[in-house]
């Protein structure tokens, strides 16, 4: 079964996971956090299955009375907790499910595996009814948290887990990988720089919608370097996911803060914007740049929120403060 495996560059991590489950010394908590395109859920999903199995080798066996239940999507000894469909909070209720689930014994006679994710949705009631079964969960029952964002989780919740934080991997761990599935070292090489080194984020990025995305967005660039009108620029990306938009305006305002700082161009995400860069460092400073930065960080952890209702409104009043800067 490939998907109970984890991705190549957390082969690492998935040995040490190994070595400590055989030794019999598996926390009982742990957290993996990591950005967004790293790999997280596959190494969950490789955890849980092993975790399961009734006779596992390096990996789950694929082939016992438990490995199958989890094929089938059901293992009774195996609980998943995410918001709810259309929500973005994790509530109290479905955390009581978990404390009663912890409270009985395991129905197949091993491992009782509770999988929270993304962690950090659990608001402050269900953080705080996680607390107790955290710290005593009774034998052979592991915790796995999943999270984006690890300081958005209670101090008190982090401090019970074990924390696993996986970084982006080194190119040379990747590359192939992504070669494989884009077709060459060239483009792979391409989107992983502009995904910032995240090789799942690189996949959805080079997706035939998302290239598009790319492209209009380079001309709206290209366009407010000229003067063109904001608004006008605004209407025409109507319907665009506002945080891919803003997510692409924080990588590019990264990369001219760099070539602001530096004037090198080497270390840049999206060497193919250059000649726009050159334009728009002429006009803007640096401090003006990162000023802009902290503005889309803001607004994206707001609409992540469900804080600000109007993408359109956001993405204009966007637009409006690049063009100012760009024209400045
Ligand atoms: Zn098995």
């Amino acid at each position: 079964m490939s998907e109970a495996r984890p991705l190549p560059w957390l082969a690492p991590r998935w040995r040490k996971l190994v070595r400590l489950a055989d030794a019999g010394r598996l926390p009982h908590a742990l957290l993996f956090s990591g950005p967004h395109g790293v790999g997280k859920p596959s190494l969950a999903e490789a955890l849980i299955a092993r975790t399961l199995c009734a006779a596992p080798g390096e990996f789950a066996c694929g082939r016992c009375h438990a490995c199958q239940m989890l094929a089938s999507g059901y293992h009774p000894d195996l609980l998943r907790v995410a918001p709810e469909e259309g929500k973005r909070q994790i509530r109290i209720a479905p955390i009581r499910e978990v404390n009663g689930f912890v409270a009985q014994t395991a129905q197949q006679g091993g491992y009782r595996v509770i999988v929270i994710s993304p962690a950090e949705a659990m608001n402050v009631a269900a953080s705080n009814a996680l607390l107790k079964s955290l710290e005593e969960p009774g034998g052979r029952t592991l915790f796995l948290l999943l999270s984006d964002i690890p300081s958005h989780l209670l101090p008190t919740i982090r401090s019970r887990c074990q924390h696993w934080s996986l970084a982006p991997p080194a190119e040379a761990d990747c590359l192939d990988w992504l070669a494989e599935r884009l077709g060459g070292e060239e483009e792979a090489r391409f989107w992983l720089q502009a995904a910032g080194g995240l090789p799942l984020r690189a996949l959805e990025l080079a997706e035939p919608d998302a290239r598009g995305l790319r492209q209009q967005l380079h001309e709206t660039f290209d366009a407010l370097v000229r003067g063109a009108e904001p608004v006008a620029e605004a209407a025409r990306l109507d319907r665009q996911s506002i945080d891919a938009i803003l997510w692409y305006g924080i990588a590019w305002l990264e990369d001219l803060i760099r070539l602001g700082l530096s004037g090198a161009a080497e270390e840049l995400r999206n060497p193919d914007l250059l000649p726009l860069y050159r334009q728009a460092v002429k006009n803007g400073r640096v401090r003006d740049w990162f000023r802009l930065l902290d503005y889309a960080r803001e607004q994206r952890r707001l609409l992540a929120e469900g804080g600000n209702p109007n993408p359109q409104l956001v993405l204009e009043a966007w637009l409006v403060r690049w063009s100012a800067l760009l024209r400045s």
